[in-house]
């Protein structure tokens, strides 16, 4: 995309810009010299990266959500008029920040609040950040329609999905398949998954992706919080969003319509091309990543094993039940992940502290946002509590 005459660059805020996804949209952004102009950037608690960011780029303002950091940050920008925040509330100051589009690019329902505060303003919102919808799907589709924000989603899959799906013809969709890589696990027992390493659960074969959804990659939970992300988007119940294990990342969804017709979207496993996506739409913009199929040669679908990858059903079950389950299931699988990375828990461990925290945690319906930090804490308490739990034989 290029500026035509007259024409103001389009105004981006990154919640998250120090993480992989936003380290691909700020690539993206620098291809497209003035079409962008970057207005705000965010991140947790690394204050050097965020201000080499912005020395480069020149937001307006950029905030720290841990505020330990900020004299440091201050320091860094020093003669510069960049306005610097710190602590969680400047970060949602950042998306609240005029912008035309936001990269929700935080992990974990950490980026809750903050994009909402950009939902509310009416904004383009380019969602990466799939955990605030399985936290508060129905909320925050609520408050999409109330502000009339634009919803685009980043997520490969869902990207596909959006691109594939007609919405006069809905009635005509019989299905959409999910596709999953299988993670770097895919063929391994359970016997062999339960001496898995955080090392060995963060190299992932295709996808190159920050920590803690890598490991939700190896678990397959990422794919069932995809499942839930999906019907809050696209409006369709579990039964019709489907999976299917797809080792090379290159068709990344599909969407099945009544006449036997199956819509894909394919390309290289590369975050740029949905990221551009959502950046220019409805334009196009030109990314370096190109497919050969014939360089491929084979590409390979089959059902997910959803023994071996159990935490695929308690996703499905957190959707089915609703109310509030699935920010039980985010909140605890968050924890043990954490846990997991920290060496504290086996890889196993971290589907068998989900369920148990779906056992124990009452699940109401969800009224307000303090409805779901309620929930959301109750089950950080008890997945954080919870004993190592599983067996290798189980
Ligand atoms: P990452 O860990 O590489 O980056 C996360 C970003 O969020 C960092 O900038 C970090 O500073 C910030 N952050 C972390 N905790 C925070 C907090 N408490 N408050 C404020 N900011 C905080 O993660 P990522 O791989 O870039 O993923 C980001 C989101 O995008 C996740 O929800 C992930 O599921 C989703 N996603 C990522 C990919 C991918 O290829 N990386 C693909 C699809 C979806
Ligand atoms: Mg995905």
């Amino acid at each position: 995309m290029s500026l035509k005459s007259g024409q103001k660059p389009r105004r981006v805020a990154i919640l998250g810009s120090t993480g992989s996804i936003g380290d691909s949209t700020i690539d993206v952004i620098e291809r497209h010299g003035d079409a962008f102009q970057i207005v705000a950037l965010t991140a947790h608690s690394n204050w050097k990266k965020l201000a080499e960011q912005a020395r480069r780029l020149k937001p307006e303002m950029v905030a720290l959500a841990d505020p330990a950091g900020y004299a440091e940050l201050k320091g860094a920008l020093a003669g510069t008029n960049i306005n610097v925040g710190a602590g969680p509330e400047a970060v949602c100051e950042a998306a609240a920040h005029q912008s035309d589009v936001v990269m929700a690019a935080i992990v974990g329902a950490a980026g809750l609040k903050p994009t909402l505060e950009a939902v509310k303003r009416g904004a383009v919102i380019a969602l990466a950040n799939k955990e605030c919808l399985v936290s508060a799907g129905t909320l925050f589709m609520a408050a999409v329609k109330e502000h009339a924000a634009t919803l685009l989603p980043v997520d490969s899959e869902h990207n596909a999905v959006f691109q594939c799906f007609e919405d006069a013809q809905r009635d005509k969709i019989c299905r959409i398949i999910l596709t999953a890589s299988g993670g770097p696990f895919r063929t391994w027992s359970r016997e062999d998954m339960a001496g898995v390493t955080p090392a060995q659960a963060v190299a992932h074969p295709n996808w190159s992706m920050g920590a803690k959804i890598s490991v939700d990659s190896a678990t397959m939970m990422n794919k069932g919080l995809e499942v839930i992300e999906a019907h809050h988007l696209f409006d369709l119940p579990s039964e019709q969003i489907d999976i299917v294990v797809h080792a090379q990342s290159v068709v990344h969804s599909m969407v099945e319509y009544e006449d036997g017709s199956v819509l894909a979207q394919l390309g290289t496993p590369d975050m740029r091309t949905p990221i551009a996506y959502a950046l220019g739409w409805p334009n196009r913009l030109h990314t370096p990543s190109r497919l050969n199929l014939a360089q491929m040669r084979t590409l390979t679908f089959e059902d997910p094993d959803v023994e071996r990858f159990p935490a695929i059903s308690l996703a499905r079950r957190a959707l089915q039940s609703g109310g509030s389950t699935p920010t039980i299931l985010n909140a605890a699988n968050e924890i043990a992940v954490a846990r997991f990375l920290a060496g504290e828990i086996g890889f196993l461990d971290i589907a068998a502290i989900v369920e148990h925290t779906l056992d124990r945690v009452p699940a109401p319906d969800l009224g307000t946002l303090d409805d779901v930090i309620a929930v959301d804490a109750e089950a950080r308490r008890i997945a954080g509590e919870a004993k190592r739990l599983s067996t290798a034989a189980e």
